[in-house]
Parts: C-alpha cells; sequence; structure tokens
C-alpha cells in the first residue's frame, strides 16, 4: 500500500496544484479540490464543478489515505479513544478530549507502534510496524470531525502524542502539520497543533526551521539528568541534555509562546530533590513550562503510578525552585486512553 502515488491528503494546496497539472486536470482545481477533500470532507466525486472525469482521474493517479473509525471507548471522564483502521488493515489509536465549550482536542498517532522503546510507554512494548503517510494522519483529523461535527462540537487542536515518535518521521509530520494549518482546509492555527517528541535533536531543528517556532515543540524530557534519562529514554544515549538545551535555545519563540517539556513521574525513579535540581538547573535560560504527567500503569509495565500526593510533591518543589510547570491530571485511563497507554488493548 505504500505505493509512490501522490498521498492526496497530504498533499498541501501547491503540491496538489502541481499534482493536477501534472496528471492533466489542471492546477486552476486545485482550490476547489483542496477545499472539498479537506473543509466539505467530501469525496472526490461530490466536488462540486470537478466532474466525473477529473475525479476519476486524480483517484487513479493519487494513493488516497483512509483512517475509518472501528471502535470507540467513551472514558467516564468525558475522553473517547478512537481505533482507527488504515487502508492495510493496520491499527493505530486516538484519543478526542474535550476541552471548553464546544471544542476538542484530538491526540493523533503518526506511526504504527514506536521504535524508541522508552521504559514507561505501552506503545512502546509494540515496535515499530510503520510510519504513517502525511494523509493518513489528516485522515484521522478528518475522521474525528465527522464524528463530532454532527453534535456541533469541533476539533479545535491536534496533538501528535499518540502513537509513534513523530520527528522518527518527519516528513509525513511536517506535511499534515503544513496540511491541517492551510487556511482553504481544515485551517487550524499554528498555536492550537503540538508536535511532542522524545527528542530526536536533528528533526528538532528542522521543525524550528519549517515552522519558525509558530507549531508548538512540546519535548518528553523526564529527567534532569542523563544518568536518569537513559535509563527510561533509549534514544537519551544518543541525543545528551546538553544537545537538548542548545537545540530548544536556538528554537524560535515567537510572542509569549513557551516550550512545553513533559515530565513523566516515576516514584523512586525521577521525583528526589537531586533530579528535581538538576532539572531546575537544565532549564535555566529557557522560557518553558513543566508538565508533570503522573505515570499512567498499563500490565506488566516496570514501574508503579504515582499517588496524588507524591504529584504534588514534585510540583511543590518544581514551584520552590521557580520553575513554571503544571499537573496532567490522567484522563482517559479506564479505556487506557491516557497517556502512554496507546497499545492497541482497551480493557
Ligand atoms: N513519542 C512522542 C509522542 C508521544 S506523546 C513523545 O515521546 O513525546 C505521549 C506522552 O506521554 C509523552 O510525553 C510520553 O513520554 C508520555 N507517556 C508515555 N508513557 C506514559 C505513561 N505510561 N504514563 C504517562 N505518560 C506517558
Amino acid at each position: 500500500m505504500t505505493s509512490a502515488r501522490p498521498d492526496l491528503l497530504g498533499l498541501s494546496l501547491a503540491d496538489l496544484a502541481a499534482t493536477l497539472d501534472a496528471i492533466g486536470v489542471g492546477a486552476t482545481h486545485a482550490g476547489r479540490v483542496f477545499g472539498g477533500l479537506h473543509r466539505r470532507l467530501l469525496p472526490l466525486d461530490a466536488i462540486e464543478g470537478l466532474g466525473p472525469r477529473h475525479a476519476a482521474r486524480i483517484a487513479d493517479a493519487t494513493f488516497a489515505a483512509e483512517a475509518t473509525v472501528e471502535a470507540t471507548h467513551p472514558s467516564d471522564d468525558g475522553t473517547e479513544k478512537l481505533v482507527f483502521r488504515l487502508g492495510d488493515g493496520a491499527r493505530v489509536e486516538g484519543v478526542l478530549i474535550p476541552m471548553r465549550g464546544d471544542r476538542l482536542a484530538l491526540c493523533v498517532s503518526s506511526q504504527v507502534g514506536c521504535a524508541m522503546a522508552c521504559a514507561f510507554c505501552a506503545t512502546g512494548t509494540l515496535g515499530l510496524t510503520r510510519g504513517l503517510r502525511a494523509g493518513e494522519i489528516v485522515a484521522q483529523v478528518h475522521a474525528a470531525r465527522r464524528r463530532v461535527e454532527p453534535a456541533g462540537r469541533r476539533v479545535s487542536h491536534v496533538v501528535f502524542m499518540g502513537m509513534g515518535e513523530p520527528l522518527h518521521h518527519y516528513a509525513a509530520t511536517r506535511d499534515a502539520v503544513r496540511v491541517l494549518r492551510e487556511p482553504r482546509g481544515v485551517c487550524i492555527a499554528a498555536q492550537r497543533i503540538t508536535v511532542s517528541t522524545v527528542g530526536v535533536v536533528p528533526k528538532m531543528r528542522a521543525f524550528a526551521a519549517d515552522f519558525g517556532g509558530r507549531v508548538q515543540l512540546a519535548l518528553s524530557l523526564h529527567a534532569g539528568t542523563d544518568a536518569t534519562r537513559r535509563r527510561i529514554v533509549p534514544l537519551a544515549a544518543t541525543h545528551d541534555l546538553a544537545a537538548l538545551k542548545a537545540a530548544l535555545l536556538d528554537h524560535p519563540l515567537p510572542g509569549r509562546r513557551a516550550l512545553m517539556l513533559e515530565y513523566v513521574v516515576l516514584p523512586g525513579v525521577n521525583d528526589d530533590a537531586a533530579e528535581l535540581e538538576a532539572l531546575a538547573a537544565w532549564t535555566r535560560g529557557l522560557r518553558c513550562l513543566v508538565n508533570l504527567i503522573p505515570f499512567n500503569p498499563f500490565p506488566g509495565a516496570p514501574f508503579r503510578a504515582p499517588d496524588d500526593a507524591t504529584v504534588r510533591r514534585v510540583g511543590a518543589s518544581l514551584e520552590a525552585l521557580g520553575v513554571p510547570h503544571s499537573i496532567r491530571w490522567p484522563r482517559g485511563r479506564r479505556v487506557a486512553g491516557a497517556c502512554g497507554q496507546l497499545a492497541l488493548v482497551t480493557p
């Protein structure tokens, strides 16, 4: 299925125009096709003014990404886990997270499984099957919109925090972000899109160059020292804390933006005073917010979940050290839809 044909839903408006030109449909149809596909969620043959001959020609010449919602698992806290089936039968998961009013954030997957093998992450136990095409990432957003828009709700935010490491698979992530931002399409503002990475330094730099810091970057840090980080994040052996900090210092932050640093609280591993002091020292000079994530357990996990008091104590320590932070209390745990629990298993 990974054909060399252009990935219809992953093409920017400009690339779509070039493709339509190359296949004899004509670039003049690009705006109408892009708007039909991405804004109105229409199939090619329902796009007004295109005509059946052109629709068929586009369908023949391109790869049409699919992400159909195969199952949904609502949690008691309002989040909903979605299981997407891709065109080749592979499955990935996404999570709809209610925000203020009628808005929802959608957490999308970028890969089937993940190669990063972080010790505390259920997806990491799966290994990597393949990366998604950009259109398959966009198709997850479309599928979620089809689900919520009839009820008057809308997907206002997209976070690349589902299965996979988005910067291990950068071209698809970059192209999907470009498509999602396009004003003629889904039109999600850059600051409402977050790409979370475990720290693929060269691609963090590419991401900064491509988006000028306007798309939110989150770094899964999880430690204040290299020794601790290497215990839980295998990629830390390749990119150490000094390299990560250098990349973040070079990362442009327009307006009042701040970097997000994710920190999974693992009792007895990364929550002691020395670790937090090292973390505070490391953050000096960075405009950042540390997001504490209580470890979400999964079957066979080699760590235990912190109690709320432990998480609050870590927060208080950061407060005392002058490190801005927030706590991401788990949502969706009941359906294994919380951070790090996405492994295609639902209790
Ligand atoms: N690979 C990317 C995208 C995944 S985002 C990254 O690592 O950033 C998912 C977030 O949840 C990451 O911050 C990840 O470290 C965190 N996470 C993973 N497993 C977790 C678990 N069991 N409990 C809580 N958070 C977890």
